[in-house]
C-alpha cells in the first residue's frame, strides 16, 4: 500500500497542506540533523528504514515530498553501512531544482529516498591491496565519508589515504571534521589507529593555492607531503570521486601509474564515480 506525506513549508493558501501519495519504491524519512558549512555546502542526517541495506560508498536517489512528481537526484550515502541513520553531504545550487528546496530542510521534515542504492565506489570492486587512495574534490568526499568510517576498509587495507581538494579552505571543514571525529570515537579510533592519512588542499587559498589534485600527483608533492612512495600497482588501489574533468584527469594519472579501472562485475585496481552530472 502507498503511504502519504503531508508537505510543510510550501506556498499553499488552502487550510490543509496538500498530501501526495508516496510511491511503493520510495521511503519517506525524517530529518534528524542539518549542519551548514558554507553558503554552498551542508550535511543532513535522517532516519534509516529498517529494511534499507546498502554497501558503503553507494549512492541513492533523494527527493522532497513537495510535488506529485518530485525531482529525484543521485546522492552518495555519506554513512558507513553500519550507521543507524543516513548521512548526506550536499551542494546548494542556486535555482537548482532539488537543492534550492533541500537546503531549507529542518529536523522533523520529510526527505524521500528511492529504495534501491547502487554505485561503483565499493570495496568489492577493487582487487585486494595494501594501500587505498580516496581522491575527492568538492562533494565528491561524500562516499568516502562512509568508506573511512567502515571497519571493513581497515580489515582490507593497511593504510587509507583521503585526499580532498576544494576551492576554499572553508569547503574542507566537513572532511576535516570527519577525520577528527574518528580520532575521538572510542570504537573507530581503535580500529583506525594511525592507518588513516588525510590530505586537504584548497586551490584558491592556503598552502596549496593553485594546485589541483592532478598537479599534486604529477609533481609527486602529494607523496612527499604524506611521506609515501609513488603509486605502485602491486600494492596501491584508488577510488576517485569528483567532477567529470577531475575524474578524467585523475583516472589518466592512475593509469600512468599502472592502475586499471574496475567495476562491480570486474574488480580492478581503481574505480571512479561522478560527483555530479554537468
Ligand atoms: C552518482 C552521483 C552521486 C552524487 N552525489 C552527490 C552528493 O553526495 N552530494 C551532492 O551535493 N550532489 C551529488 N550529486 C549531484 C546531485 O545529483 C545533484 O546534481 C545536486 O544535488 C544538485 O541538484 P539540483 O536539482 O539542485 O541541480 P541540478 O540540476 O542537478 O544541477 C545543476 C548544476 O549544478 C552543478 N552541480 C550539481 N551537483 C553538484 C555538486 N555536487 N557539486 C558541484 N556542482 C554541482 C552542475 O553543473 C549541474 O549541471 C551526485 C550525482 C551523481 C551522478
Amino acid at each position: 500500500m502507498n503511504a502519504t506525506v503531508q508537505t510543510a513549508g510550501i506556498d499553499d493558501t488552502s487550510a490543509a497542506p496538500p498530501v501526495f501519495p508516496i510511491p511503493a519504491n520510495v521511503f519517506a524519512e525524517t530529518v534528524t540533523e542539518v549542519k551548514h558549512y558554507t553558503d554552498s555546502l551542508f550535511k543532513f542526517r535522517m532516519t534509516r528504514p529498517a529494511s534499507f541495506r546498502f554497501r558503503t560508498g553507494e549512492f541513492a536517489m533523494i527527493g522532497l515530498p513537495n510535488a506529485e512528481k518530485p525531482v529525484f537526484r543521485a546522492y552518495s550515502i555519506a554513512s558507513p553501512a553500519w550507521d543507524e541513520e543516513l548521512e548526506f553531504f550536499s551542494i546548494k545550487v542556486p535555482n537548482g531544482p532539488l537543492t534550492e528546496h533541500l537546503q531549507k530542510i529542518q529536523p522533523g521534515d520529510t526527505v524521500l529516498m528511492r529504495k534501491k542504492p547502487t554505485g561503483t565506489l565499493v570495496l568489492d570492486a577493487l582487487i585486494p591491496g595494501r594501500r587505498l587512495y580516496l581522491f575527492s574534490t568538492g562533494t565528491g568526499v561524500a562516499p568516502f565519508a562512509g568508506v573511512i568510517r567502515d571497519p571493513e576498509t581497515y580489515e582490507k587495507f593497511e593504510q587509507v589515504i583521503l585526499t580532498h581538494t576544494t576551492r576554499t579552505l572553508a569547503e574542507l571543514h566537513y572532511g576535516e571534521e570527519l577525520v577528527e571525529a574518528i580520532k575521538t570515537d572510542e570504537i573507530l579510533a581503535e580500529i583506525v589507529g594511525d592507518k588513516l592519512l588525510y590530505h586537504g588542499s584548497a586551490t584558491r587559498e592556503g598552502e596549496h593555492k593553485g594546485e589541483r589534485i592532478t598537479t599534486l600527483l604529477e609533481t609527486g608533492k602529494l607523496f612527499a607531503d604524506l611521506g609515501l612512495p609513488p603509486i605502485d600497482p602491486a600494492v596501491d588501489r584508488a577510488m576517485i570521486c569528483g567532477s567529470m574533468d577531475m575524474l578524467k584527469d585523475t583516472a589518466a594519472l592512475c593509469e600512468r601509474f599502472g592502475l586499471e579501472e574496475g567495476a562491480n562485475s570486474k574488480p580492478g585496481t581503481y574505480v571512479v564515480e561522478r560527483a555530479f552530472v554537468d
